[in-house]
């Protein structure tokens, strides 16, 4: 039987493929006494199912690229050490033959033990790990309900399937990338949240907000996944599946000829020159990044550095992955943005609260987070800093809120750039600093900030979400986010205009920079600096050749002075009509 399902595509592409559906919901544990005779049977069930986690785990970590960090691999070391600790390969064991109590049960008491034993914990560190014995211990009841032998597993034989899951947090989403997975989709998540930038960066296609599709779609079915459209098709017939695959020839083709577009200059019709960046999330990025020559990193998402590990990388380690990147640019500025933690971006390290607050996102993220924990901010600007002396670097605060924020970042530089004088340490003594403009707070007042930075870029994932109090990672209300809502025209034409009046360059660095639809409308405001994910970059050059700046001003100001949304749309479609590419 065929069918379609919706959600909300997130990252562009065609994927014809099997289907591959993780069920990460909490599990049910049968609870049963078992007869004395049975007693050896159910303990060689349990170690069996502990043997079969390591060989997962094992496994997965084979598939790793050598070229990987090797902190992913330290991650998974981590799960396979515990699968040898006593705690869980004799106790479970032990409560087994005590309590004659069957496998999965005896480990649900374990599992209760060792968390009252974590709660116990002063050190906010330490009582996180409990987060990584309960992986490891979902891993061996999952082993134990279905049965599993070494297959069919999270973490098995994912390369090339489209996998379903309930939600995936970004961290999951680079595992998933190194699993070579063609595409996903999610039953939850918005088009804003990390997961979907990442999928853009990383060139999967992906669709998330499709409700309940777990509950359709067959482990192994073939899927055509369309993911600019939020398409689910199950179930093709032949006619279906070659009309999906001449739509990937198209596609194809279409992307060759962007490919034409690479070594030259992005200049608008009316002789404007545009500055086309590239926002990275790991130095695995860059090879994407040089591919579409860009001109320089405009936003170096940091935090991703921190991901997946059990530990927080050293001032050292960081070092080394941003002067990688700033070497690989050869001579092209690299703006490193501070971390931004927090949110829906987490860790599995210490930094974040362990208070999980009800609104994360209005909470202690990104530098809230780095001015209450100095311990985790210094080792940072000190990298940084030492970094600059390998090419020209920018260091850019994301979420600024008030002028005091930055007082005490430009301080702390200063204390910084002192300590590493006296330490012998090389670094670039006028490092360009930056602010995230992307609170509407500090978009009303971008003049303020304008006078003491060197440089802003709008964040306008964010700057949406707060100016419009809508949680962009959730799917129910993504239909509100609307970037072309008056609201936020008239903050970037703020920010915008802060930045001339300062004579300081402002760029873009949300999504909304790497959308062809709104290059027009972005230039006509006066924006010349882009950033945005790698593969958008040819993209959007060719929507700037084809246009005129001036041409594009003079309609700009009547969009922005209009109230109605609607309308709003209709002016950016006829400023974008003649150009089918752009729209
Ligand atoms: C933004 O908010 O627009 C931005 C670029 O930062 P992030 O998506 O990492 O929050
Ligand atoms: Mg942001």
């Amino acid at each position: 039987m065929s069918f379609i399902l919706s959600g909300i595509g997130v990252s562009r592409g065609i994927v014809i493929g099997k289907a591959h559906v993780l069920q990460q919901d909490a599990l049910e544990v049968r609870e049963q006494h078992i007869a004395i005779e049975d007693v050896d049977q159910e303990i060689r069930r349990y170690q069996q199912a502990v043997d079969v986690a390591s060989r997962q785990l094992s496994a997965i970590r084979d598939q790793i690229p050598e070229a990987t960090r090797k902190d992913i691999v330290e991650f998974i070391d981590t799960h396979l050490l515990m699968l040898q600790d006593s705690s869980l390969v004799h106790v479970p064991a032990q409560s087994i033959r005590e309590q004659q109590c069957n496998a999965e049960w005896a480990l649900k008491l374990q599992q209760e033990a060792l968390a009252a034993v974590f709660d116990e914990m002063d050190d906010p560190y330490l009582r996180t790990r409990k987060d990584d014995v309960n992986h490891v211990i979902h891993r061996i009841l999952r082993i134990l309900i279905s049965g599993a032998q070494d297959q069919g597993s999270v973490g098995f034989d994912l390369a090339g399937t489209i996998v379903f899951a309930s939600d995936l947090t970004p961290s999951d989403t680079v595992l998933l990338h190194h699993q070579g997975v063609a595409a996903f989709v999610t039953e939850f998540g918005g088009p804003l949240s990390h997961t979907a930038i990442l999928a853009r960066s990383l060139g999967i296609p992906a669709i998330v907000g499709a409700h309940s599709a777990r509950r359709y779609i067959q482990d192994n079915e073939t899927i055509i996944l369309d993911g600019e459209q939020g398409l689910i098709l199950a179930g093709a017939d032949a006619g279906l599946l070659s009309h999906y695959r001449r739509l990937q020839d198209a596609e194809s083709d279409r992307r060759e000829n962007l490919e034409l577009l690479k070594g030259t200059a992005a200049i608008t019709r009316d002789g404007v020159r545009v500055q086309l960046l590239s926002n990275i999330e790991l130095p695995q990025d860059m090879e994407r990044t040089l591919a579409v020559g860009a001109e320089g990193i405009g936003l170096y998402r940091t935090e991703f550095l921190f991901m997946n590990r059990p530990d927080i990388p050293s001032e050292e380690e960081q070092l080394e992955q941003y002067r990688s990147v700033i070497q690989a640019m050869e001579g092209l500025p690299v703006t490193i943005r501070t971390l931004d933690l927090g949110a829906d971006k987490k860790v599995d390290s210490g930094p974040l609260p362990e208070r999980s607050s009800s609104n994360p996102a209005l909470g202690l993220r990104a530098i809230r987070l780095c001015l209450k924990d100095l311990d985790l901010f210094r080792p940072q600007l000190r990298a940084i800093l030492r970094a600059s002396a390998a090419g020209p670097t920018r260091i850019m605060i994301p979420m600024l809120s008030n002028l005091q924020e930055l007082n005490q970042v430009l301080s702390l530089l200063e204390e910084t750039k002192e300590q590493l004088r006296a330490e012998g340490h090389a670094f670039d003594p006028h490092l360009p600093i930056g602010g995230m403009i992307e609170i509407p707070a500090a978009a009303l007042t971008a003049p303020c900030f304008a006078a003491k930075l060197d440089f802003m870029s709008i964040g306008t994932n964010d700057l949406i979400q707060y100016t419009l109090a809508i949680d962009r990672i959730d799917d129910e209300v993504a239909y509100l986010y609307d970037p072309l809502h008056p609201a936020v025209l008239r903050l970037i034409q703020l920010i915008i205009q802060a930045g001339q009046a300062a004579d300081i360059p402002v760029s873009m660095c949300g999504e909304m920079a790497g959308d062809p639809r709104f290059t027009r409308l972005l230039l006509g405001m006066g924006l010349t600096q882009f950033s945005m994910y790698p593969s958008s970059i040819l993209e959007v050059k060719d929507c700037i050749t084809r246009c005129s700046k001036r041409e594009a001003q003079q309609q700009v100001e009547s969009i922005i002075a209009c109230n109605d949304l609607q309308e709003i749309h209709g002016r950016l479609d006829s400023l974008n009509q003649d150009d089918k590419r752009c729209r």
